[in-house]
């Protein structure tokens, strides 16, 4: 029977696509359904990441940053130029081009491994059905061994400054912008909120974000949201914690934002506002009723480690399920669960899960924070090299943050690994690699590295665990 599958995923973001592909590896007969429509109405696969995530802010992440390079830089560098013009329009087409570059991709990747690529909206039925809605209207129910959910997240809104799409807007209103805002608020000082007010603020907007937390990035090391705070403030980012948003309303073309902090109540005029307070489990018209199916008190489908939803041969995966909304969770998770459908052994190590955040400097991390080593009690040291002291640093002008390796006193186990600095995002892969296989400092400091490269803070952090690090004095 054509409408019968041995795997039917919905949803085909980094969590959905690559569990169909891999499923499709494993020779297993595949569909993968899909609703994500694009601002012009059209068809894409890829998710929130490709299409409104994380690959068109890195692409503006990148243009801004350049800018911003052209105007701080150069002339340190001896490259003298008369003027720096920006070009949104051309800037926005590049992100444009990237992101359908890669939408197609997903396209040839689904033909190469047999997976059936189907748009439109997916309901699983009882019975490992899953009713599929395709864009003309027409609706198939299709049969399924086993059914993988997959279909993410969307942005939190706050029901007192409402998104109206044009003034007051979400995270993908913030990428789409055609004109530079003169004034910008952003309420939310989160990773998303902090890379979209970067990519403004590089382009010449005025920023205000306002944080209803005391503390700034209350999830990483505090030395290094001390040091990022300090950097990103620097240029030009005015960062107001303790700031809760209670009211935003337009008029006369002007956002009116109210908010409360220490001294009281507060008000804001900007020309467009981006509410980046979270983002939710997409679940909206998922699951028919007696699916045996079940959603958290947050409105997350519950599974277990395995990511089983306790349904027979029902899988969950990615932002819709519980852990960190990150595109290269969701991307293991699907992996391990196409795995297991096709009888192998597989697992997710939640231990070693990377955090990046692309603001400049960046900031990476993977394991404890020191504060989370602190409370569990245990003896550890720490290592910290900062990049000023790296050649290859001093030699890209990008000398601001540091590498700090977190370890146990007893047995030298690496706990955590914490970077804020050049490419922090690209080096945290080594300190992945290196927990994964449950490595000591001793292995990191035995371990060769470049020189000159990047790579080195972290082996010299590594010795300042110790207190032999080579290119900084040892205290
Ligand atoms: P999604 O990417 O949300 O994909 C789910 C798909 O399922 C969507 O296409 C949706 O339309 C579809 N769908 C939902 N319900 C149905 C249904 N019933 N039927 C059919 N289709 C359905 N993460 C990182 O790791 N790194 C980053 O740099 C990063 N940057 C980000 C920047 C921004 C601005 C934002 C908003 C997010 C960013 N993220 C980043 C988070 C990342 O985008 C998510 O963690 C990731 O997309 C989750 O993948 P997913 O496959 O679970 O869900
Ligand atoms: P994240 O969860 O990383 O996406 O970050 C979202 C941020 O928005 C969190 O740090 C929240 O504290 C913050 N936030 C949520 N609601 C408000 C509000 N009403 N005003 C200001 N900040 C808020």
């Amino acid at each position: 029977m054509s409408d019968s599958y041995d795997v039917i995923v919905i949803g085909a973001g980094p969590a959905g696509y690559p569990a169909a592909i891999r499923a499709g590896q494993h020779g297993l007969k595949v569909a993968c359904l899909d609703e994500w429509k694009n601002l012009d109405g059209s068809h894409s696969f890829g998710g929130t990441c490709l299409n409104a995530g994380c690959i068109p802010s890195k692409a503006l992440l990148e243009s801004s940053e350049l800018v911003h390079r052209a105007h701080a830089e150069f002339a340190t560098h001896g490259i003298r130029l008369t003027t720096v013009e920006v070009d949104l329009a051309q800037m926005q087409k590049r992100k444009a081009g990237i992101v359908k570059t890669s939408s197609q991709g997903i396209q040839v990747l689904f033909k190469g491994a047999k997976v059936t690529g189907l748009p439109g909206h997916g309901r699983l039925l009882p019975g490992r059905q899953v009713e599929h809605s395709a864009p003309d209207g027409t609706k198939t129910v299709l049969q399924a061994k086993h059914v993988v959910l997959a279909s993410g997240s969307t942005p939190m809104a706050l029901s007192s400054a409402p998104f109206d799409g044009e003034r007051i807007v979400d995270s993908w209103g913030a990428l789409e912008f055609a004109a530079v805002p003169k004034r910008l608020g952003v309420i939310g000082a989160g990773v998303i909120g902090l890379e979209l007010g970067s990519v403004w603020r590089r382009l010449g907007a005025e920023v205000v974000m306002l944080e209803a937390l005391e503390s700034f990035l209350p999830m990483t090391d505090q030395q290094l949201a001390k040091e990022a705070l300090r950097h990103l403030k620097k240029q030009g980012l005015d960062i107001r914690l303790g700031a809760k948003v209670t009211g935003a309303v337009v008029k006369g073309g002007v956002v009116e934002v109210s908010f409360a902090d220490a001294k009281g109540a507060q008000s804001l005029s900007v020309d467009k506002l981006v509410v980046a307070i979270g983002r939710r489990p997409q679940t909206a018209g998922l699951l028919a009723d007696g699916t045996g199916v079940a959603l958290d008190e947050r409105g997350f489908i519950r599974v277990d480690n395995d990511c089983r939803t306790g349904a027979e041969n029902i899988w969950a995966v990615g932002d819709c399920v519980r852990g960190p909304m990150l595109a290269h969770k969701g991307k293991e998770e699907g992996l391990m669960v196409a795995d297991r459908i096709a009888g192998q052994h597989a697992e997710v190590n939640y231990k070693t899960i990377p955090a990046v955040i692309y603001t400049a400097p960046e900031i990476a991390w993977v394991g404890q924070t020191e504060e989370q080593v602190k409370a569990t009690g245990r003896p550890y040291k720490t290592g910290v090299f900062p990049f000023l002291a790296s050649g290859r640093a001093r030699a890209m002008e990008s000398t601001q943050g540091f590498a700090k390796v977190i370890a146990a006193t007893d047995d030298d186990e690496i706990l955590g690994v914490h970077i804020i600095g050049p490419l922090a995002g690209e080096l945290i892969a080594e300190a992945v690699l290196a927990m994964e296989y449950s490595a000591s400092t001793e292995d990191l400091q035995r371990t060769i590295h470049a020189h000159p490269t990047l790579s080195e803070a972290l082996h010299e952090a590594a010795l300042a665990a110790d207190r032999i690090a080579i290119d900084i004095p040892n205290r």
